[in-house]
């Protein structure tokens, strides 16, 4: 059981300072990151630049009823909302309104290399709505990076 008080920010304040910084970045990477999805659509279709997805990918969708279906809209029709700076790769996360409910649904992808993106996970914003705006694009709380 999770109790309720994990599914609430916890210090506001601090949220608030790490939430100006990280629009701040974003303004910048976000723009970088939806460029180089611009280009790697573009190139989709020459069977060089492919995109997998990983175990834990496919175990998590399975589990949050996002359909393969789902996975394509968002990679067609989303845009970039966040890029990140990991010790493993560079990833983006894309946002995209899939079914006839248009269900917000994140999708994160590591930029292996320039024609090898793996999508690593994705889930339904709405199951952690108190850590993003309303559009589903802006991190509001920062209280638990893992997620
Ligand atoms: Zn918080």
């Amino acid at each position: 059981m999770i109790s309720i008080e994990t599914l609430v920010c916890k210090d506001e304040e601090e949220c608030q300072r790490k939430r100006e910084r990280w629009e701040h970045l974003q303004n910048r990477f976000c723009a970088i990151g939806q460029r180089e999805l611009d280009m790697f659509r573009a190139r989709m279709g020459d069977g060089k630049h492919k995109i997998l997805c990983d175990k834990h990918f496919y175990k998590r969708s399975f589990e949050r009823s996002i359909s393969e279906a789902d996975f394509k809209e968002v990679l067609k029709c989303g845009w970039v909302v966040e890029r990140n700076k990991t010790a493993k790769a560079t990833s983006i996360m894309l946002l995209g309104y899939v079914g006839r409910n248009y269900r917000p649904l994140h999708i994160v992808i590591d930029m292996v290399s320039e024609n090898l993106w793996v999508a690593v996970t994705a889930y339904n914003p709405q199951s952690h709505a108190w850590k993003w705006n309303e559009g589903f694009d802006k991190r509001v709380c920062f209280c638990n990076p893992d997620d």
